[in-house]
């Protein structure tokens, strides 16, 4: 193997970090309707030692600020200064749906189903496009961050693709509450990655335009765990969230309201619950009729809908079996 005394210079958007530097560099994407030239920003920080290259992205769903929190927060507390290999922190990769409050591009595209992407795609392709190209080949392993959908709140988690050793070690390490495997969805990042035979883990913790403190500080206690793990800090330097073992889960099922209503949920997200359990009632406004959904195995609550008014078919509860 090749033996370096000093770690690679990393670039990216036609800017130069060489081993020892830490700076913002830009991708360039496209351009508002006004003219404003629309980018990426990248904090690289460039150990002199050489190391691996770790990746960690947010924000690839405009909305999910919790991600976007960790990386902001591990910026302002230093966190990303390792002293072996490079970081490559991304806060926002989605930068026209954090402006718009959405998931998605202003086109109504899913960057995350948009994954290879081309050149003189749509936004949402062209974004994915860019990104690959600059950072891609740069990588060893990438972290994404992720928050619920909608009103969906979840459950500090990691998921790892299946048959993915590395994917699944890294989820292991990062030491979230819960972890399972996931497939592989066409067009997301993770794909993408997989191709490229990147491993990625991806966390998923809260829900959409609403902070959550647990979910913020798991995630940054796992990120300081896989750099760790990978020999880029002595020691991780927040120890508050690495008492709790990873349950691994081996049966999930969503849960969906019976009819349609009011709901209100009966237990908490992360709570474990026996067979048979009200989880939770969906009513009619009237008060006439009640319905109860009851837990259908033992098992951990990883996600509740916060949605009030539901219809029916609506996905409420995401329940887990734990080995
Ligand atoms: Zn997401």
């Amino acid at each position: 193997m090749f033996e370096r005394n000093e770690n690679k210079t990393i670039q990216v958007g036609g800017q130069t970090v060489a081993p020892g530097e830490s700076k913002w560099v830009h991708i360039a994407i496209d351009r508002l309707p006004t003219g404003t030239l629309i980018d990426i920003p990248v904090f690289v920080y460039n150990a002199k030692k050489p190391g691996p290259t770790l990746l960690v992205q947010a924000g690839l769903h405009g909305d999910e600020i919790n991600g976007i929190e960790v990386v902001r927060r591990m910026l302002q507390n230093g966190q990303f200064k390792i002293k072996n290999g490079a970081i490559m922190a991304v806060p926002i990769l989605n930068v026209f749906g954090f402006l718009h409050f959405s998931r998605d591009v202003p086109d109504g595209k899913d960057v995350n189903r948009s994954f290879p992407g081309s050149k003189s795609g749509s936004m949402a392709g062209r974004l994915a496009y860019h990104y690959l190209a600059e950072v891609m080949h740069q990588i060893d392993m990438a972290i994404d961050l992720h928050t619920g959908g909608a009103q969906r709140h979840n459950y500090p988690q990691t998921r790892y693709t299946a048959g993915d050793a590395r994917s699944k070690e890294l989820a292991m390490i990062f030491g979230a509450p819960v972890a399972f495997p996931s497939k592989l969805i066409k067009g997301s990042f993770r794909k993408a990655a997989f191709t490229l035979n990147k491993p990625v883990v991806v966390y998923e913790a809260g829900e959409s335009m609403r902070f959550n403190e647990d979910a913020i500080a798991f995630g940054v206690a796992g990120i300081q765990n896989i750099c760790h793990s990978l020999g880029m800090v002595p020691k991780p330097n927040d120890m508050s969230k690495r008492e709790m073992p990873t349950r691994l889960l081996n049966r999930r099922k969503w849960l969906r309201a019976p009819t349609a209503g009011m709901f209100i949920p009966l237990v908490n997200n992360g709570d474990t619950v026996e067979k048979g359990r009200d989880l939770g009632q969906v009513s009619d406004p009237y008060a006439k009729k009640t319905k109860t959904i009851k837990s259908p195995f033992p098992g951990t609550i990883i996600c509740i809908n916060h949605q009030a008014v539901v219809n029916q078919g609506d996905a409420l509860f995401h329940m887990g079996e734990w080995t």
